[in-house]
């Protein structure tokens, strides 16, 4: 519903780390669709970080990244016209404190920050008094471990109570995986089929043509794992596993995926035959060539940090005992696609008359590029009595609401349906800890992929 702002209640955004990466190509931009949505909200946004930049050279940053995001030339001068920079060094809690006290309220801190300047910037701010109106807004990942996110929550706590809380997972507000419940709750056909009983496996994919792009300083220390799996294939695991919500407000829908989620374990227990991981060699991906990973710049190979993570999990409940959920992400590859495919069992009995027996179904819910995919056996080809593969395939539209401006809108406003509750985020590195161990202690070995190949599909990750 379009929102209208009085001078009064106008929020204030306040960037923490506005120079970085995030805030020019997802935030602002998210922001910018934002408005174009909804033209008559209004919000003061401040920039900071350590290198002042000055007004101008921010005032025009704000500027084109609204456009960018489809923002209308008078909204985004309008909102150019109100901000400001303000250089700070968060981890100086006095000033951190007096930047936050000189804010208009209500006061949305967004901490667009590595996440170990996050963590300093909190502890800072432990035992000063805070304004009551102020919320904060933080990054994944959320801390670097189960044992940090668990701190990270703890000194969250100790300063705001959760509900002034909102963790950010940026696929929680893409349209395309939002339609994964619109399409579980919204059909009949598909609820009394979503069991183990129909179920063969469901997997979880996020491969990208894309290689490093310079961004080796935050990818060399992170890897697959846990950019990716970690915290935006596992929420997607749990929309497609979770039971039905009889509403979807923020306390349902976070109590559905914090069940499910801690169903969720990884194959067997045994994470060294159920996870893989790899790096892709020189190649040609995406139509670009591509140097090995571990002669990109900035990548030391000694840190052996993976592109390609693998993992099957179960989600060990009644309702999907027994199938695998194998996630996949990896960088490089021959195809852009992220998606879901959930592929049923054949049918107990196929009439022996059909040759060759049935070609398995599939439902698969794109992500990108947005789409729904139905595989069915036919005999369309018109002989008489074999079975083929059908393949129905439709485009979903796009929607002019980037995930950060979905998520952006619903913070300002206080909604937290789409804020990573602190047990969820936790359940997310609780899965996948088996799986960092054994990783770390090398009872995984490091396999190679040749950059625009279909990664390693050799001996999968096994499920037996
Ligand atoms: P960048 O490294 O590009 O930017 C971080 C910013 O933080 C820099 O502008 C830096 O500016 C500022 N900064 C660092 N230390 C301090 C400090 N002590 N005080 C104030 N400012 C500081 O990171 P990104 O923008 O890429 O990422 C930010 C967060 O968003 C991370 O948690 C990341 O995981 C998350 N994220 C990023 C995504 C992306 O695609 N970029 C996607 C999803 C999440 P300066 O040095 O001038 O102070």
């Amino acid at each position: 519903m379009p929102t209208t702002t009085s001078q009064n209640d106008r929020p204030t955004l306040a960037i923490l780390g506005a120079g970085g990466d995030l805030t020019e190509r997802l935030l602002l931009p998210g922001l910018g669709s934002l408005l174009a949505r909804d033209p008559g909200r209004d919000v003061t946004v401040v920039g900071s970080g350590r290198s002042g930049m000055d007004d101008d050279e921010w005032r025009g940053l704000v500027r084109s990244a609204l456009r960018e995001g489809g923002c209308g030339p008078d909204q985004a001068d309008r909102i150019a016209a109100t901000t400001r920079f303000v250089a700070l060094d968060v981890t100086d809690a006095d000033a951190f404190a007096d930047f936050i006290d000189g804010l208009d309220g209500p006061v949305v801190l967004y901490f667009a920050l590595p996440p170990a300047v996050t963590a300093t910037a909190c502890e800072g701010l432990r035992g000063r008094p805070l304004r009551d109106d102020v919320r904060f807004a933080v990054e994944k990942p959320f801390g670097t471990d189960l044992a940090s996110a668990r701190d990270l929550n703890a000194l969250l706590l100790d300063l705001v109570p959760e509900d002034r809380v909102h963790r950010v997972d940026h696929f929680l507000g893409d349209a395309n995986v939002l339609n994964i419940l619109g399409m579980r709750f919204g059909n009949r056909v598909l609820e009394p089929v979503w069991t183990a009983e129909h179920v063969e496996r469901i997997d979880v994919v996020a491969d990208e043509t894309l290689a490093l792009e310079g961004r080796a300083v935050y990818y060399d220390s992170t890897g697959a794992l846990v950019d990716m799996l970690q915290s935006h294939l596992l929420l997607v695991t749990a929309l497609v596993t979770m039971e039905a919500p009889a509403r979807l407000d923020a306390t349902e829908l976070h109590d559905l995926l914090a069940t499910t989620l801690r169903s969720t374990h990884v194959w067997r227990d045994d994470p060294s035959a159920c996870s893989r991981r790899a790096r892709y060699t020189a190649g040609r991906a995406g139509g670009r060539d591509v140097v090995a990973y571990t002669d990109e710049e900035g990548v030391d190979p000694s840190r052996g940090t993976e592109t390609l993570a693998e993992v099957v999990l179960e989600v060990r409940n009644q309702r999907w005992a027994g199938v695998p959920v194998r996630l996949r992400s990896g960088k490089a590859l021959g195809e852009d696609s992220m998606r879901v495919t959930v592929t049923f069992r054949p049918p107990p009995h196929v009439p022996e008359a059909f040759a060759g027996g049935a070609p398995p179904s599939r439902l698969t819910m794109g992500i990108a590029p947005g789409r729904v995919a139905l595989d069915l056996a036919t005999n369309a080809s018109g002989d008489s009595l074999a079975l083929e593969d059908s393949h129905l395939d439709t485009e979903l539209g796009d929607s002019d609401l980037l995930p950060y401006g979905e998520v952006l809108g619903r913070i300002l406003d206080g909604d937290r349906l789409l804020t990573v509750r602190g047990d969820v985020a936790e359940e997310c590195w609780r899965i996948l800890t088996p799986v960092i161990e054994a990783w770390e202690s090398g009872a995984v070995p490091m396999e190679e992929y040749e950059a625009g190949s279909d990664g390693p599909v050799e001996g999968n990750p096994g499920t037996t």
